[in-house]
């Protein structure tokens, strides 16, 4: 097919495409930024200007694009087969996938649930959960206890444990009621760290004490609130959450989708804290931001308590048609052989030690709030009154400005609010790396 031009393909997707996130009134208004084809860690648009991938793709490339080692093993499969069922057949990727999943996992997670998305396997694991409980004749425990301002994806049951206002207010009689605890925020506290813990994690003992026997499972993103604004939590407050699941009885399904595959500096956030949920959710980086793929894994106790032969009330019943569909899983083996055999984790703390560094100077600019980083999950917060934190008023949309005003300079960023978020893929090179936290420091210091 021969290309189209820019303005060519801009019309067609102004005629017919409807954007995720976006206020299509704004978009019909603009200019879009078209992108057709990407190359290492670079993105390439209709015009041929390159732009830094600094947000990973929407958190999701590890590898970079037109990886040959994964672009090969999707290629392998084609040859084999793209896509057959795991209702009532077994296959061969999905099976060797599942294999080196639990073999990296934290310890514990033994199964395997495949999906498509983060939202599905964030479904998956509270529908799990749930049923374990009935399963095992713990009939009441039919509650969720979940972290304001966290985000698990877009659909109702992801939305209904999800605490985003702006995101999920508009849907809520359609949501099942969650048991809400505030969001451990630092810089949106009146105190230390440590007490800023302490209050969320009193609430959730209160909640489990006063609501004994009630709930199913605790869940949460694992150090980093995303979508929130890349809220990093304090230290220790996941493995607190963890003693006070097991304290009380109740399972911990930690939300990995955007932590998950590097992000944190460790393969999985729950590393760093040795914690072993009963659920962990899976999706963005898993095929190295290839193809729509997801898991979730689980106990062996868990998957346990949904067998018992010819009982057709114990099984779990929920699928999608694409559930570990072939060519994912081939991307994915892929991908984790490329963290073997090219030391990503082993390169991290170079480029980990780089952005702090960069942000340790940007904390001082003028309108920078605060500045967050979780490994290679980093955010710049814009605010009006350095001392009082007052915000910009949203309607000024400044960190989308920020974003526009690098993109002449070559790097493509895409803020939450007047959070500036920086997420580079895993195994960035260090100079591309350099150039992308020059352009973000000279953009906020010469013109915001
Ligand atoms: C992105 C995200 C999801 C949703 O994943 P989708 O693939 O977009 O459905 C869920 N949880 C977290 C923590 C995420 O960052």
């Amino acid at each position: 097919m021969k290309d189209k031009t820019t303005s060519d393909t801009i019309a067609l997707d102004k005629q017919y495409l409807w954007h995720p996130f976006t206020q299509m009134a704004d978009w019909l208004d603009g200019e879009p930024v078209m992108i057709e084809r990407g190359e290492g860690f670079f993105l390439f648009d209709t015009e041929g200007r390159r732009y830094i991938d600094g947000v990973s793709s929407l958190w999701c490339n590890v590898h970079g694009h037109r990886v040959p080692a994964i672009d090969a093993a999707i290629r392998d499969q084609l040859d084999r087969i793209a896509h057959s069922t795991l209702l009532g057949l077994g296959q061969t990727r999905a099976a060797e996938l599942a294999e080196r999943l639990v073999r990296i996992a934290p310890a514990g997670l033994q199964k395997v649930f495949y999906s498509d998305s983060g939202a599905t396997a964030v479904e998956i694991a509270l529908k799990i959960a749930y049923q374990y409980w009935q399963n095992i004749g713990d009939t009441c425990r039919t509650r969720f206890i979940a972290i304001r301002d966290a985000y698990h994806g877009d659909t109702v049951g992801a939305v209904s444990v999800g605490g985003m206002d702006l995101f999920h207010g508009i849907f809520k009689s359609l949501l099942f009621e969650t048991l809400f605890v505030s969001s451990p925020h630092p810089y949106r506290f009146d105190g230390t760290p440590d007490q800023c813990a302490a209050a969320s994690l009193e609430a959730i003992e209160s909640l489990l004490k006063t609501c004994a026997g009630q709930i199913a499972a605790i869940v949460l993103e694992p150090l980093v609130q995303g979508a929130a604004g890349i809220i990093v939590h304090p230290r220790g407050f996941l493995k607190s959450v963890e003693q006070l699941a097991r304290r009380y009885n109740v399972l911990l399904i930690v939300d990995e989708v955007a932590t998950g595959f590097a992000r944190t500096g460790k393969m999985f956030a729950c590393e760093h804290d040795d914690v072993r949920p009963d659920l962990m959710c899976l999706a963005k980086g898993i095929t190295g931001g290839y193809l729509p793929l997801a898991a979730t894994l689980t106990t062996q106790e868990v998957f346990d308590a949904f067998c018992a032969k010819g009982d057709p009330y114990k099984t779990f019943y929920h699928g999608h048609t694409y559930t570990g569909n072939a060519l994912g899983c081939a991307a994915a083996v892929a991908s984790l052989d490329l963290f073997e055999q090219n030391w990503i984790l082993e390169s991290l703390p170079e480029k980990i030690d780089l952005i702090a560094a960069a942000f340790t100077r940007i904390a001082d600019l003028p309108s920078v709030g605060d500045v967050r980083q979780c490994g290679l999950m980093g955010g710049i917060e814009l605010v009006l009154d350095k001392t009082t934190r007052q915000p910009f008023d949203a309607k000024r949309k400044l960190g989308a400005a920020v974003c526009a005003a690098m993109r002449p300079k070559g790097a493509m960023l895409r803020p939450l609010g007047d959070v500036i978020v920086l997420m580079p893929p895993p195994a960035i090179d260090v100079p591309t790396l350099k150039q992308l936290l020059d352009i973000i420091e000279e953009t906020l210091e010469r013109e915001f």
